[in-house]
């Protein structure tokens, strides 16, 4: 008989032994990922994990592509950014389900007590520097996916997993890459999971936008026994720093969002000032120079400005820069520039839209209780997807604790990534699975 049209408690049963037995190959295959260091920046090894990545999954079936993304930003012949897609056709026509997730892994920074590229198993976690964001997560679809095919051969559509580049340096050259060759068009694919570490009883609807900017203010340079003789940088920006505590920060933290971005602190706008430097370029460590003495003539600082869905990216550049208009028209001799370097526009997907509903449902199912929608304060790759894409039904889902993520001694769990793992098989079951007769 054809399994796919048993009763659904049968199909979880057959679905949860068969994940019961990848358990250990689910260990292994996240070790092996994090024993590929694909440290971004500066784009490590992305060749070598996609290549490892297009054999397991042609071993499993699925047809796969290596694309680069030439021209992107840091691609090189030193570091090519790479990418891998794997495709998998059901028996019948059908939806396509996709799962996207990023290879690369920020840098080691101090204070591991273990090898971070050792993927050592201790306890129950591995450990690693991208076990948990998110070569746990990948692993986890990658079994999930395979056991769902095992058990349900006669599916119906199709399911794709993609390995993409620099998702921790904006995504350029993965998924916005892969979305501008149509990869992630709505004809092709009709649902998206990306399996950050978001938690595995949440489903993660989108993320807030994000405008990054340097602002600079001018003086004039002049010996430094005579400031009155220049006019100095340094003390104009302490007037827009000023500004901003007065008047920019008060603002931001009294809009709330309808978003439920957790944690909670982030449900209302923020900016981070990330840098500021004024003057002459500080010594190198272990110079014995002196400095000379010289009334600066210009200050920067870099702003990490998060909004809310229900601002626009317009609202926020003309707030600062209005208040920088207000320090030109009181303030003499005060003059700025603004460098945008960057933006992000937030977006969320519909709670009832199908991948957010049946995933939803899979964690109900699983971990027996109400899955928490929640959305994320910084951004990921579902931007790209929906804005390059135009593809809506898109959330993120996977194991691991967001909070780990970048930190040292980072590690996932194996129970969680198992749990993960079964909520997106029964996903797959939901999606691609005609309904019992
Ligand atoms: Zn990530």
């Amino acid at each position: 008989m054809d399994d796919s049209i048993a009763p659904p408690d049968r199909r979880a049963a057959a679905l949860s032994a068969a994940l019961a037995d990848r358990r250990e190959d689910l260990i292994a295959l996240t070790q092996d990922l994090i024993r590929i260091p694909t440290l971004n920046p500066p784009g490590e090894n992305y060749h070598d994990i996609c290549a490892y990545l297009e054999r397991r999954l042609r071993a499993s079936g699925f047809q796969t592509q290596m694309i680069r993304a030439h021209g992107t930003p840091g691609d090189c012949e030193a570091y090519p950014r790479w990418n891998v897609v794997a495709r998998r056709e059901g028996k019948r026509p059908g939806d396509c389900v996709h799962f996207t997730s990023h290879i690369d892994v920020v840098e080691v920074g101090s204070g591991w007590t273990v090898d971070p590229f050792g993927g050592l198993l201790r306890d129950g976690r591995i450990y690693g520097r991208g076990s948990c964001d998110m070569k746990g997560g990948l692993a986890a679809s990658i079994i999930a996916a395979e056991a769902f095919i095992a058990t349900f051969p006669e599916f119906a559509g199709a399911i794709e997993i993609s390995g993409t580049a620099d998702e921790e340096s904006g995504g350029y050259g993965g998924v916005a890459y892969l979305a501008e060759q149509g990869f992630f068009s709505p004809q092709k694919v009709q649902h998206v999971i990306i399996p950050e570490p978001l938690q595995k009883d949440r489903v993660c609807l989108g993320h807030r936008g994000g405008w990054w900017a340097e602002i600079e203010t001018f003086g004039e340079i002049a010996h430094g026994s005579m400031p009155f003789l220049g006019d100095c940088a340094v003390r104009h920006m302490g007037a827009v720093l000023n500004t901003f505590e007065e008047k920019l920060f008060p603002a931001m933290a009294a809009r709330r969002t309808d978003m439920p971005v957790v944690p909670e602190g982030a449900r209302s706008s923020t900016m981070n000032i990330n840098a500021i430097h004024g003057g002459q370029p500080e010594q190198p460590p272990g110079s014995t120079a002196l400095p000379s003495h010289c009334v600066p003539d210009s200050c920067r600082i870099v702003v990490d400005r998060r909004y809310l869905v229900e601002e626009t990216l317009d609202g926020v550049r003309d707030e600062i820069i209005g208040l920088l208009e207000g320090l030109k028209r009181d303030r003499p001799r005060f003059d700025y520039a603004v460098r945008e370097l960057n933006h992000v526009v937030p977006t969320m997907t519909d709670r009832d839209a199908p991948v957010a509903r049946t995933v939803a449902a899979a964690i109900h199912d699983v971990m027996g209780k109400d899955a928490e929608f929640v959305a994320s304060p910084g951004s990921y790759d579902q931007k790209h997807i929906d804005r390059i894409g135009k593809l809506k039904n898109c959330v993120a889902y996977g194991p691991g604790l967001l909070e780990l993520a970048h930190k040292p001694d980072e590690y996932v769990g194996v129970d969680d990534m198992m749990d993960s793992a079964a909520v997106m098989a029964r996903s797959l079951a939901a999606l691609l699975l005609p309904e019992t007769e």
